[in-house]
């Protein structure tokens, strides 16, 4: 592990890229180009706050009162409905009553998913690209689905999970038209919506001619041969990605895109949990200003329109603990130091220095979700209604 306070790194010029996010060991990394890095560690960092958020919604207690609550509904329930149909009768009836069993598969799909992820980004690390690549065919294309149907409708999807319907054709089965619509439909519910459109996700997951997208990738590496579609052809002479001297780093330019994806998935997590479950809208605030605060950064361009702002807004926060002249604040080639260590760099001496980061946000004086996305949750709702009053 790097250690935190580490300051002899290269000049920082303002636009120079992110420097590594210093999350993984550097002897899992020997095989990546080093521009790959920081978008790699990305993507790792968004699957522990998923599997964070997750881990930490089955122990909270508070999925054991919904069940608890559910149980004591169902004592009430009518002779007419025969036990066999009970789980279905409860997806029919949707709302409330329903909110255990669309945790329960929203807990169960995005486990799934995360362990598919982890082991293709592990995969990546040793260049083992086919595995990587096919490993994200699943998570990417069929879980994603449900993700974003339990984000846009989760009533709907229930319904179609209990009444057979969902089961009827495979989950890729869904027009080009009506992907777009569905990622639309989540993306609206999202605490914050910018870096994202329908057409974005679907491109970079579904379309076959987007040369730096995925699908090419996870067909080709799936299957030796391709032969459905034009841009899929395999040639004469060549079975698909097998001969190795063929593919080599153009494959990280997946990284082009991966941070989106999972970037997605973690706010559908953020915005799922948050309705069904009493969430610390502290917890969520911080976890969005630390990962937009880093998504903006591991692109080109200049440093983040949040960091200028803060620059400006908090300059009195923001000292250099070890010099008189001091120039620090936040910089694009540091930016995971700010978002991640609440550290700054100063230019003069070169050192990093302190910020009360960390504090602002838990002390509710930086918020960037806009209050019209805030609201109570259906566990507040129900179980601490009363509590207020
Ligand atoms: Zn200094």
């Amino acid at each position: 592990m790097r250690s935190a306070t580490r300051a002899a790194r290269p000049a920082a010029a303002a636009e120079m890229p992110i420097g590594p996010l210093g999350i993984i060991p550097d002897e899992r990394l020997q095989l990546m180009p080093r521009s790959v890095i920081p978008r790699h560690e990305f993507c790792f960092w968004l699957h522990d706050q998923i599997a964070r958020l997750l881990v930490e919604a089955s122990h909270c207690g508070q999925i054991d009162d919904w069940n608890e609550a559910v149980s004591d509904a169902l004592q009430g329930i009518p002779d007419a409905i025969h036990p066999d149909n009970v789980l279905i009768a409860i997806a029919e009836a949707g709302g409330i009553i329903s909110i255990p069993m669309k945790i329960d598969i929203l807990s169960a799909v995005l486990s799934d998913t995360l362990h598919f992820v982890y082991e293709a980004l592990r995969a990546l690390e040793k260049r083992k690209f086919n595995v990587a690549f096919s490993l994200l065919r699943k998570p990417f294309s069929e879980n994603l689905i449900i993700l974003a149907r339990l984000a846009a409708n989760d009533d709907d999807f229930i319904s179609s999970f209990a009444d057979g319907s969902l089961q009827q054709k495979q989950i890729t089965n869904i027009d080009a038209s009506k992907r777009v619509e569905l990622f639309e439909s989540a993306i609206s519910k999202l605490p914050i919506q910018s870096p994202f459109s329908g057409a974005l996700i679907n491109d970079i997951i579904f379309n076959k001619n987007m040369p730096n997208g995925l699908q090419i990738r996870m067909q080709q590496a799936t299957h030796l041969i391709t032969s459905h579609h034009p841009s899929l052809l395999t040639p004469k002479l060549d079975i698909n990605r097998i001969f190795s001297n063929q593919y080599g780093d153009e494959n990280f330019s997946a990284y082009d895109s991966l941070p989106v994806i999972i970037f997605f998935i973690l706010q559908i997590v953020l915005y799922m949990f948050s309705r069904y479950l009493a969430v610390s809208e502290k917890s969520t605030n911080e976890i969005l200003v630390r990962a937009s605060g880093i998504y903006t950064n591991i692109y080109e361009g200049r440093l983040d329109s949040l960091s200028r702002y803060m620059n400006v807004a908090l300059k009195g926060f923001f000292k250099c603990e070890w010099c008189v002249e001091g120039n620090a604040k936040i910089r694009k080639a540091f930016s995971a130091d700010f978002y991640l260590r609440d550290q700054i760099f100063c230019t003069e001496c070169r050192r990093l220095s302190h910020t009360p980061l960390t504090y602002l946000l838990r002390s509710g004086k930086l918020n960037i979700i806009e209050k019209e996305r805030k609201f109570p949750s259906e566990y507040e709702r129900l179980f601490l209604r009363d509590a207020d009053h």
